[in-house]
């Protein structure tokens, strides 16, 4: 039997046995993109858009312009990765305080990025900085905060 797929989730399963995993993974993210409003690409769309952005972002020949909406790009990705391994592998409610997309930004700038220098300056302009709850790319939450 080959390994599915669900196209909503994103889950893999290889066989029945994994139904009850994946039903509960599966509401789960139905919740958190609801009450989000918002359904982060899945790992493929993640990476694709990944590989087609950073030579844009490193082609100091395109517009200035271009080369930050490409770094936009990467970085939405890696806020959709954080966000979906929040939601699936975090606690219950978790996902409820990942940062938004521009708190990510600004936290992601906060601990410094591999973006050329001429294109983070622009992205500091835009999201600012906060305090980076970020390890690597992932957000991970803060559970003794009173
Ligand atoms: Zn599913």
């Amino acid at each position: 039997m080959a390994a599915r797929v669900c196209t909503i989730c994103g889950f893999h399963y290889a066989s029945p046995e994994d139904s009850a995993e994946h039903l509960a993974l599966h509401k789960r993210f139905l919740r958190a993109t609801r009450a989000l409003g918002y359904v982060p690409q899945d790992g493929p769309a993640q990476e694709a858009a990944k590989q087609a952005a950073w030579p844009v972002v490193r082609d100091a020949a395109r517009p200035l312009e271009e080369r930050v909406a490409a770094a936009e790009a990467i970085l939405r990705a890696q806020f959709d990765r954080s966000l979906r391994n929040t939601i699936f592998n975090g606690g219950p409610r978790d996902w409820q305080r990942h940062p938004s997309f521009e708190g990510y930004v600004a936290q992601a700038l906060w601990r410094g990025t591999s973006f050329p220098p001429e294109v983070e300056e622009i992205l500091l302009e835009k999201y600012g900085t906060a305090p980076s709850a970020l390890r690597g790319t992932y957000w991970t939450p803060a559970r003794h905060v009173a």
